[in-house]
């Protein structure tokens, strides 16, 4: 059991903001907690199971996000690898939903899982202080939808996994769809029906270069124009305003009002402008980009003994540093060392 009281924001703390050397200010957290991951999506793994990097405590978790939420982070996606596979996850959940952000209100909450255990999961999650989860499901059917994942009866147990999040109240609930030609974009209508039926808001993901294999060439992305006109044919859709600047989707109602669809188009109509996010790997390091070529070891720094001051430091003078943009299709363009499953998505 992880003992902790409620963190109220520190006199140092509500002066200092997370803004990287763009003028973009920080507020968002993905920690990864275990690179293991259930599924073995062609788009992202070989095929192999098991973790190549490994996994911090609870408790070190719990020490390294409570640094970054002092710093000003409002945001925190706990994902992985699979993160529901993680033990003591709910405990982990029950401590960040105490912390206070240096405004004084209650930390945004969130998890990315496939949901194959979300079914048993989902109220558990709820109960420890869960605000919301994101699926990730990449087809409506079940053959195609385990032609991708390579887990028999996947389908079935996501399916459960996500009536289960919606019936505890994870909600707004997000279906997130990675889209590839020729692997499930004959699902793009079936999506768009399936989030009014199902009352949840489905994103299309654009698929970025980020695979364990070499599976990426431009061809294979389907941009975000041609998901929206092909929605369109069948059901028009109607642009939803942003909600804030840092959105990574575009949101769309249909004419008639009911349902939303979102596409994220990372590759086609690239946001890093506006990005906010940082991440945290499984084994404590920090990545300023998905893309980043260097990684900072916030870890080895708190396993040898610094105190919270010179990790807070360090956490401040890297992400000054963070990237302008990602260079996607660009000449030169150079592959993470990290694949998505082990950097955590
Ligand atoms: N296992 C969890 C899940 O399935 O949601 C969390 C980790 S997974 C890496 C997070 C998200 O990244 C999933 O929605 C997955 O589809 C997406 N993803 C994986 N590889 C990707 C790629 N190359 N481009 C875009 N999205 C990707």
């Amino acid at each position: 059991m992880v003992v902790a009281s409620p963190i109220a924001p520190t006199a140092e703390s509500t002066a200092r903001r997370l803004m990287d050397s763009h003028g973009r200010v920080i507020h968002d957290l993905r920690v990864s907690v275990t690179d293991r991951c259930n599924y073995k999506c062609v788009y992202c793994r070989t095929g192999e199971f098991g973790a190549q990097y490994p996994e911090l405590g609870i408790e070190e978790y719990l020490r390294l996000i409570k640094l970054f939420v002092n710093l000003g982070i409002e945001k925190v996606r706990i994902t992985g690898g699979e993160p529901l596979l993680r033990p003591r996850l709910i405990e982990l959940i029950e401590e960040l939903a105490r912390l206070q952000t240096p405004k004084g209100e209650a930390l945004d909450l969130a998890i990315t899982t496939n949901g194959h255990l979300l079914d048993k999961l989902a109220l558990p999650l709820k109960t420890a202080g869960l605000h919301r989860v994101t699926v990730s499901m990449d087809a409506v059917d079940a053959p195609t939808f385990e032609r991708i994942t390579r887990v028999p009866g996947s389908f079935k147990k996501v399916l459960a996994g996500i009536r289960a999040a919606r019936d505890a109240g994870l909600t707004p609930l997000k279906i997130n769809c990675v889209l590839l030609r020729g692997f499930n974009d004959n699902q793009i209508e079936g999506f768009a029906r399936f989030a009014r039926e199902e009352n949840v808001v489905v994103r299309f993901i654009e698929f970025m270069p980020l695979e364990e294999g070499r599976l990426w060439t431009p061809e294979i992305v389907v941009p975000l124009a041609e998901i929206v006109e092909r929605i369109g044919r069948e059901m028009p859709l109607v642009p939803m305003p942003p909600r804030e600047a840092s959105e990574t989707a575009r949101r769309y109602t249909f004419a008639d009002g009911v349902g939303e669809i979102g596409i994220i188009a990372p590759v086609s109509q690239a946001f890093c402008g506006a990005c906010s996010r940082v991440r945290l790997t499984s084994d404590g390091k920090i990545r300023t980009c998905l893309f980043s070529q260097v990684e900072h070891d916030l870890y080895g720094r708190m396993r040898a003994g610094e105190d919270d001051k010179v990790l807070s430091d360090y956490i401040v003078e890297t992400i000054h540093g963070k990237e302008a943009r990602h260079h996607i299709g660009e000449p030169g363009f150079l592959k993470p060392t990290r694949s998505m499953v082990h950097i955590g998505g």
